[in-house]
């Protein structure tokens, strides 16, 4: 019979590589799999007492919701055991033959993009269930899952190209996974080594842990006991535990409230952003609970989406016990425990920047970004939200940030409205054209360096009162500076003015003198309210190949020598004259960020030098 029903898998390629890399590396800390093997068994109790919750017809039902160990010293084994919900066929295919799952997935994009596997790396990510082959010649796990129709399984393996799965008799639902110990990890098989384990996290697993029979855990949800009595590694190591994380969280939140909820909520900041490594949007973190009992494990409408990246655990006594991850979703009651959430957590931002600003910077460099999402989407708190950004600016330092609040603190008398400027780097910035003005009358500029930064901007609108402008807009009015002496005559000015828009036909919409500029000869302001600068990148990065208009007002600098000297030249070479006023407009259009194809002038260019090379 068993002969009959034995089917032989191959692993899927990205799992075998998994495999081949646990299996070779040097990587020491090999008892990982332990807290894999059991986080896994605690994963399938939470999902069967969520079924008996629901009302579902469960097989074996009365079989206790703990996790069983068992070491094995003279045959070299462990076995980890649980009544959980078990796994079907094709589950067992699906979830110990492929890579579906987040730990391994991210593993190999790491390894992949490392060019390599480094120790740590496995130390890293966790593996999941594959890191069991650190540590076993074979494995076998029997199941059977929590449907009254499913059937006995036993999958085994030993880690090389493949598995096998058959049908046997008489499993009780669940799992148990049978460890073969490796030779240099025989040290698993002793119950005092496992203890030793097992003591760093077992007491945030919410079911008892029982190894040989004598239950090692107490189960007290560390989120329900009173702050005092946590220490920072404890909390800590649930983080750990709970985000499936290897490093330290950055902030934690750890509150309770009675009224108008009763919520009890412990939430951490992690210490790395992922999605700053490009491992695309992340999954809600915050697992809801119920009096201690798992509701859902990423529940969507619980947070807002700029939230996403907090860690931790929410219990509300609130929560019908019953409630369906569907209709949980879009309960008001869910938004509402969102909101509380949301609140608090702003709070313990606004506390900690009091209390160390320098590590502040810190959270915001890495996490800065779901701020600005929180500005442009959370309309409840954007006040709040606003007062938490930070940038750098022609106040700063490079590096240095500065907050709108202390902006707005420096302004100067009569100065009505919140200056930024939009380049990538604080030395485009500085080297263009657009600062010169606010610099001369000593007005202070934020720069923003990234194309989001522009559009929390224009969605904000205004700071406590104040317009927050783009400096590169032709509108501002900052006030004549009125001509200097040498300038070029007014006369002779405004008939330059009038031959350049002449020379540049319609790529231009007005020629003028400026009143702002001090070093440069020329500079290109936005004259186009809808179609602004930051308005085309937006809508560039979305459609790449989008030929979009723009409308600008050339300014020309009177005390310029080169705007002297074109005023002269237009009357002597007017050709060299057109080739200039031509270059002139496009220097001025590339320092704004208009012009992206700078090939178009290379052959003006050719012909400018060849002038210059007669003389
Ligand atoms: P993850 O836990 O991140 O999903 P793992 O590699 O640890 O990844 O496990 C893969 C999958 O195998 C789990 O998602 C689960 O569906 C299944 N699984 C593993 N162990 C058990 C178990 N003891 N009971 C039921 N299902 C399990
Ligand atoms: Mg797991």
């Amino acid at each position: 019979m068993a002969e009959k029903s034995l089917k032989k898998h191959e692993f899927q390629a990205e799992v075998k590589q998994v495999l081949d890399i646990v299996i070779h590396s040097l990587y020491t800390d090999k008892e990982v799999f332990i807290r894999e093997l059991v986080s896994n068994a605690s994963d399938a109790l939470e999902k069967l007492r969520y079924l008996q919750l629901t009302g579902k017809d469960i097989y074996d039902e009365n079989l206790p919701l703990e996790i069983n160990i068992r070491t094995d010293d003279k045959e070299n084994t462990i076995t980890f055991e649980d009544h959980g919900v078990g796994m079907t066929e094709d589950e067992l295919v699906e979830n110990l033959g492929t890579i579906a799952h987040s730990g391994s997935k991210a593993f190999l994009k790491a390894v992949e993009e490392s060019g390599g596997v480094s120790e740590n790396l496995i130390g890293q990510f966790g593996v999941g269930f594959y890191s069991v082959f650190m540590a076993a010649d074979s494995v076998e796990v029997y199941t059977h899952n929590w449907d009254k129709s499913g059937k006995s399984l036993l999958w085994k393996s030993d880690g090389g190209g493949g598995y096998e799965i058959e049908a046997v008799q008489g499993e009780r639902r669940g799992t148990k996974i049978l460890v073969r110990l490796k030779e240099d990890a025989k040290e698993f098989s002793d119950p005092g080594r496992v203890k030793e384990v097992l003591a760093r996290y077992s007491s945030f697993v919410q079911f008892p842990i029982l190894l040989n029979g004598e239950q090692i855990n107490k189960i007290q949800p560390i989120w329900m006991r009173s702050k005092g009595e946590i220490s920072d590694e404890e909390y800590n190591e649930f983080y750990k535990f709970q985000a499936d994380a290897f490093d330290d969280p950055i902030y934690r939140l750890h509150f309770s409230s009675e009224a108008p909820l009763e919520i009890n909520a412990l939430l951490f900041v992690p210490g790395e952003n992922p999605e700053r490594w490009g491992f695309g949007k992340t999954d809600p973190g915050v697992s809801l609970y119920c009096k201690k009992i798992l509701i859902d494990a990423k529940p969507e409408g619980l947070l807002p989406d700029w939230l996403r990246f907090l860690k931790g655990v929410v219990d509300s006594a609130d929560l019908p016990l019953n409630i369906s991850r569907e209709t949980m979703q879009d309960s008001a009651l869910t938004k509402r425990i969102g909101q509380v959430i949301t609140g608090r957590f702003i709070k313990m931002l606004e506390d900690e920047l009091k209390k160390d600003a320098g590590k502040y910077e810190e959270y915001y460099k890495q996490f800065g970004i779901f701020i600005k999402e929180g500005v442009v989407s959370d309309f409840k708190n954007v006040g709040q939200l606003a007062k938490l950004l930070r940038y750098e600016s022609s106040a700063t330092e490079k590096g240095g940030l500065t907050s709108l609040d202390d902006y707005v603190s420096r302004m100067k008398d009569g100065q009505n409205d919140i200056y930024y400027l939009y380049s990538p780097g604080r030395d485009m910035i500085e080297a263009g054209p657009h600062l010169e003005a606010f610099k001369a009358r000593s007005l202070e500029v934020l720069y923003l360096y990234e194309p989001v930064d522009e559009f929390v901007m224009t969605s904000l609108g205004k700071f406590e009162g104040k317009a927050l402008v783009s400096a590169d807009n032709a509108d501002i009015g900052l006030g004549a500076a009125g001509p200097g002496e040498d300038d070029l005559a007014e006369a002779d000015a405004k008939d330059l003015c009038g031959w350049i828009k002449e020379t540049l036909g319609d790529s231009v919409n007005e020629v003028g003198v400026s009143g702002r500029l001090v070093d440069s000869p020329a500079i290109a302001l936005n004259a186009d309210k809808f179609m602004t600068p930051s308005m085309r990148r937006m809508m560039k990065a979305v459609k790449k190949d989008a030929d979009l208009k723009y409308s600008v007002n050339l300014e020309i600098n009177a005390g310029h020598k080169l705007i002297k000297n074109l005023s002269l030249l237009k009357g002597k070479d007017p050709e060299t004259a057109r080739l200039v006023v031509g270059q002139l407009f496009d220097n001025a259009l590339i320092a704004a960020g208009y012009l992206e194809d700078p090939r178009s002038m290379v052959d003006r260019l050719y012909r400018i030098l060849e002038r210059v090379a007669e003389k």
